[in-house]
């Protein structure tokens, strides 16, 4: 592929961002001085996913205030981001842990340590104070853009009340390869109170994912109040799946059996991909397959199994 259209968003230079209000570098925070939520908006927790950049840009630079409860805008795995090469471009999606399974206690509190680690431990107070969370992130192939959230009212509620994405991914047992950060704290419980949505806006380099992401995110906003707009509107049909299993990548010999970009539906038993002895099959008819790995690396995932709901 020609480098020059492949990237149509690159990095920009982030240390203008640097110096926020908390204490926390990267975090910034706008209080209303009315009651109303506290609302967060995430960005890069993937390193090389820049939808999530424009995004929390286009909040800061705009002036973005809100006019109930508060505003926190952050922008998470900068290290990763900053070692961006388009060379390899898949490579800058984090240093050492995925940020976005790290978010229990047993990882927060533990003895380890990495540049991931010890970013969260310093935005673990920015998470937590958080009332609703909104974490932008792409895919690694240009397939249409889709939520992903537990498997909780609240979620499903704000996400189909806003429409778009068109598309959930619904987790009825959580990821089953870690803790994301949508599911830290309370954010993870069946009985909190509080809406944490992941929205995969496409493609890691489009330019239209930096966009949706940047509606995504004024629309959440706007569903709790905290600034005036017009939801969208007519909405589009809604498609909703379930996760039914994380494969985790066990063999370096792992191998789809035909090349996959996501949204494929697999008949019940069919095949799907190797890896070393063992077989990943369809689980249910019109099975779909979701976030297909481009890079196959032994440990981390390899490919989402998924039911359509309806
Ligand atoms: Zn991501």
């Amino acid at each position: 592929m020609n480098p020059t259209s492949e990237f149509e968003l690159l990095p920009r230079d982030l240390t203008p961002y640097r110096r926020g209000n908390t204490g926390i570098d990267y975090v910034h925070r706008f209080e209303s001085g009315r009651p109303g939520p506290h609302v967060l908006v995430n960005a890069l927790t993937h390193g090389n996913e820049f939808c999530g950049m424009v995004a929390a840009t286009h909040l800061l630079d705009t002036g973005v205030r809100p006019r109930i409860g508060t505003l926190t805008v952050s922008f998470a795995n900068v290290a990763a981001y900053e070692s961006f090469d388009p060379a390899k471009p898949l490579e800058s999606r984090q240093l050492v842990h995925n940020m976005n399974r790290i978010w229990s206690a047993a990882w927060l509190d533990g003895a380890e340590d990495s540049p991931e680690l010890s970013r969260a431990r310093a935005m673990r107070p920015a998470v937590a104070a958080a009332d609703h969370i909104l974490d932008l992130h792409s895919t690694s192939t240009d397939v249409q853009p889709f939520w992903v959230y537990p498997q909780f009212a609240r979620n499903a509620d704000t996400a189909l009340a806003i429409g778009r994405p068109a598309v959930h991914l619904v987790m009825p047992q959580g990821l089953g390869s870690g803790t994301p950060l949508i599911q830290h704290g309370r954010h993870g419980q069946a009985e909190g109170a509080g809406v944490a949505l992941v929205a995969e806006c496409g493609g890691h380099f489009r330019r239209a994912s930096g966009e949706l992401a940047t509606e995504v995110a004024l629309d959440f906003l706007a569903h709790f109040g905290l600034i005036e707009r017009a939801p969208l509107a007519p909405k589009p049909p809604q498609q909703r799946f379930e996760l039914l299993q994380t494969w985790v990548i066990k063999t370096p010999e792992f191998r789809f059996s035909r090349p996959l970009v996501g949204f494929e539906t697999f008949d019940d038993g069919a095949l799907i991909a190797t890896d070393g002895a063992e077989e990943v099959r369809a689980l249910c008819e019109r099975c779909t397959v979701l976030m297909p790995t481009r890079r196959p690396i032994v440990g981390r995932e390899g490919v989402y199994l998924a039911r359509p709901l309806d």
